[in-house]
């Protein structure tokens, strides 16, 4: 993408109506346009985080065989009544309206009942089990507070999965590859070394539930953990039957903030019965389907990932969901210049590597603080002086050291063959 082109601008003042460090930086990078509190609209660059998150859960849900669909935004109240889960009082997040008609409807702030509702018309035997969905969509939630950026919107988007099992075994298999398919996602995203599976409450039929908390001053959430046992438990269980349980000593925990950036659940089949979704097993009896519902916090983690990495210059991007991997800043508008830019960014995006090229006619010094507020990780210049050497001149995000390198240093350093850079 050629920064020319791009309608956002970036801003050098702080927006003064905002206290999150990420909604503050993504909102001066133009990454997020706040409509107000807890809303947000994704701009082009902030949507190439979003998207290369999605992508990266996709490709991991899928990986386990999650199937991918996408469901209703508006969601009709006698459905929600099935399960005592209408009222205001149960769950206080509800955003609801009236159609023409007068019919009540609620906007959806997850799809545990829509998707039982779904499946039921298509699950009948123990042959259509497992079962397993997940979407990638818009909830609204009519949260109290909404104080932490995209951390916690109003409006927001989830990876929520569900999985439909015969029985708790096959329940079980399901619940534990999730398990491992979202600590690679932390892993990928480059949280992994402080996100810890965490016992938190449970519900109904369990215990406890998993959360994924990743450590975070700028969390709402209260852990305990113990980094060598790796073990991770949610204050809201911290008793002394809890530590019995997990075999740990209050004193060998350490308190951290936190942020829930992952909540995976076993509803067992309390909810089927609730609203009746059963099959046939192979004996010809008819039994309740074992159910199970994964979330993400897309753009949760999003905030977190801003969060974390964030510097006093602005936004550091892991490779993996940077909006783009190079930086590319022609300086000046001489010829020879702007085509060796040009060149450098045509080989690069056609061998897929995805750069932000600025080629506007601002100073050099305006271009290296957007480099770094952007947070892209491979900053490259090409000025009249590189082109004379030769060479080009690089700086990682994170490194402040500037190093003239080659066109071959550059190849290696994205991974591309020898026979690309031709
Ligand atoms: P929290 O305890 O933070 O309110 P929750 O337990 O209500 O979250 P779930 O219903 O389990 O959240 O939703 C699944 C995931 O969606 C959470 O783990 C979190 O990452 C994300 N999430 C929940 N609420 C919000 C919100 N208001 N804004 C952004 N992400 C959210
Ligand atoms: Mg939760």
């Amino acid at each position: 993408m050629r920064l020319s082109k791009l309608f956002t601008k970036t801003s050098k003042t702080t927006p003064a109506d905002e206290t999150a460090k990420n909604a503050q930086l993504l909102i001066q990078a133009g990454f997020i346009h706040k409509e107000m509190a807890g809303v947000y609209s994704y701009l082009p660059l902030g949507l190439m985080v979003i998207e290369n998150i999605k992508a990266i859960v996709r490709e991991e849900m899928n990986g386990i065989g999650g199937q991918e669909l996408i469901m209703s935004g508006l969601q009709p109240k006698e459905l929600w009544e099935t399960t005592g889960r209408w009222s205001d009082e149960t769950v206080d997040v509800w955003f609801k309206s009236k159609l023409k008609s007068g019919a009540e409807v609620g906007f959806g702030w997850t799809h545990e009942e829509p998707i039982v509702e779904t499946m039921k018309q298509y699950v009948d035997s123990y042959k259509d089990l497992p079962a397993n969905v997940y979407q990638f969509q818009t909830k609204l939630r009519n949260e109290l507070r909404a104080k932490s950026g995209i951390m916690r919107g109003r409006e927001f988007v989830m990876k929520d999965m569900y999985s439909c099992s015969t029985d708790a075994q096959q329940h079980e298999a399901f619940y534990q590859a999730t398990i491992a398919a979202y600590n690679r996602v932390f892993e990928r995203v480059g949280l992994g070394i402080d996100t810890y599976v965490t016992f938190a409450s449970g519900g109904a039929f369990t215990q406890f539930s998993h959360e994924f908390q990743t450590i975070c001053d700028a969390g709402e959430d209260i852990i305990y953990i113990n980094r060598e046992k790796g073990i991770a438990l949610n204050e809201e269980v911290l008793n002394d039957k809890t530590l019995a349980d997990l075999g740990v000593g209050r004193d060998e925990l350490e308190k951290v903030k936190s942020a829930e950036v992952g909540n995976i659940f076993n509803f067992g089949t309390q909810k089927s019965e609730q609203m009746d979704f059963a099959f046939t097993n192979e004996q010809g009896e008819r039994q309740y389907v074992h159910l199970g519902s994964y979330g993400i916090g897309i753009t949760r983690l999003m905030g977190v990932i801003a969060e974390k990495f964030a510097d006093d210059k602005g936004l550091v991007w892991p490779e993996s969901v940077a909006p783009a991997r190079v930086y590319i800043a022609r300086l000046g508008d001489d010829e020879t210049v702007t085509a060796e830019a040009d060149k450098l960014y045509t080989l690069l995006t056609a061998n897929g590597v995805s750069v932000l090229y600025d080629d506007r006619e601002v100073r050099p010094g305006q271009k290296f603080a957007d480099a770094d507020l952007f947070g892209i990780p491979h900053r490259i210049i090409i000025s009249e002086k590189t082109v004379a050497a030769g060479t080009f001149e690089y700086k990682s995000r994170v490194s402040d050291t500037a190093e003239a390198i080659t066109l071959d240093d550059v190849g290696k350093m994205l991974g591309l063959s020898t026979s690309q850079l031709l």
